[in-house]
């Protein structure tokens, strides 16, 4: 069977013995002479399917008990409004961090709903660092402060999570969530599209502390309020049955493996393993502060475009799939989420010295 590594910013590879367990219980799930695409969502086997992501994501996070876990659907960028719909209470006003195309996303949607600020920025210098945030940035009447933990084009992410005090952090988590142990009672909401680390698309996780439900106008479309989705426990309406399903054996693959303590180790050594042979390279560069890397998503260049495009398409014949950099910022990008085997990355180094060698 052909496997290629798969480098994609998302959607992207999911591990192999969860696509294998999925195949095998394909046709006929559970013996119920049905697949879980055909399974009525209020039936008995997916009530059971359903409990268990929330619960073994529950486990995996360290996720408190005053925090709801939603499944919904509309990917990140619909977070990119539910958020200021639902948390633009009480002053109509939010602080944002500008680290790269997806905080431009969410800052220009929150514009829709209320007063932004933008607190802090890299964009003047491409977008190459994530900025300090300290307290005395922070306005004392924000509704929430919002953030991007991981920037997927621009390869950054922070370092620490920022103290907002008693402002709710609001953190878009799509390219890093569950890639490394964090301390999920920091933060107000969290949210993430699942084509990244989670499963496949079609799926969005919403991590929310309970006190921030129910602060919508009434004039909120159903759908877009949090409480739905909370009081429905993610049945208000047909959820993405078949993405929860593959969350769950993705979810129960990470747990077999160790749980994010292991997985982290595993996501720093294969960065680590790439990082180290771009500091020694003389063809090859990250873009990227040191402080500022993402052990997710490392974009690199080398000297020229014409050299770019030949890499992209010699590692393609070589079986390294889809390391072409985001349009909007060129060269390469190699996405390691918690699918990519440390194997893939040694390949791709072992790819990239005998490129450097074979184009000097
Ligand atoms: C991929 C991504 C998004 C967009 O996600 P969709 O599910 O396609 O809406 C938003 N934010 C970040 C950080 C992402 O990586």
């Amino acid at each position: 069977m052909k496997r290629v590594y798969n480098f994609s910013a998302g959607p992207s590879m999911l591990p192999l013995p969860v696509l294998e367990k999925a195949q095998k219980e394909l046709v006929n799930y559970s013996d119920s002479g049905m697949s879980v695409m055909e399974l009525s969502h209020r039936s008995q086997l997916f009530t059971e399917i359903i409990t268990e992501a929330e619960q073994l994501l529950r486990e995996l996070m360290n996720i408190p008990d005053n925090y709801k876990v939603l499944f919904v659907q509309g990917g990140a960028s619909q977070q990119f409004a539910m958020v200021p719909l639902n948390l633009m209470g009480k002053n109509k006003k939010a602080d944002y961090v500008n680290t790269g195309s997806w905080s431009k996303k969410a800052i220009k949607e929150a514009k829709k709903f209320g007063e932004v600020r933008v607190i802090a920025s890299s964009e003047e210098e491409s977008f190459t660092f994530i900025p300090k945030i300290d307290s005395s940035l922070i306005s004392p009447d924000a509704d929430y402060v919002h953030i991007t933990t991981n920037n997927t084009i621009e390869g950054t992410a922070y370092s620490d999570i920022p103290d907002t005090g008693n402002i709710p952090l609001v953190a878009d988590m799509s390219s890093n969530i569950l890639s490394e142990e964090i301390d999920v009672s920091q933060f107000g909401l969290i949210y993430a599209g699942a084509q990244k680390n989670i499963g496949p698309a079609g799926l969005t996780v919403v991590i929310i502390r309970e006190d921030l439900i129910g602060r919508t106008s009434e004039n909120c479309p159903t759908m877009l309020d949090y409480k739905t989705h909370s009081e429905g426990r993610s049945l208000y309406n047909t959820p993405p049955t078949y993405g929860i399903y593959m969350a769950k054996l993705v979810f129960e693959w990470l747990k077999e493996l160790g749980g994010l303590k292991e997985i982290e180790k595993i996501n720093r050594k294969k960065a680590d393993i790439l990082y180290r042979y771009l500091e020694e390279s003389e063809m090859f560069t990250s873009p990227v502060r040191k402080d500022s890397r993402s052990i997710m998503n490392i974009p690199f260049v080398s000297p020229s475009a014409e050299l770019d495009a030949a890499f992209v398409k010699e590692a393609k014949e070589a079986g390294l799939e889809t390391l072409k950099g985001h349009r909007s910022v060129g060269g390469m990008r190699a996405s390691i989420y918690n699918a990519m085997p440390v194997e893939g990355v040694q390949a791709l180094v072992a790819f990239m010295r005998e490129f450097e060698k074979n184009h000097q």
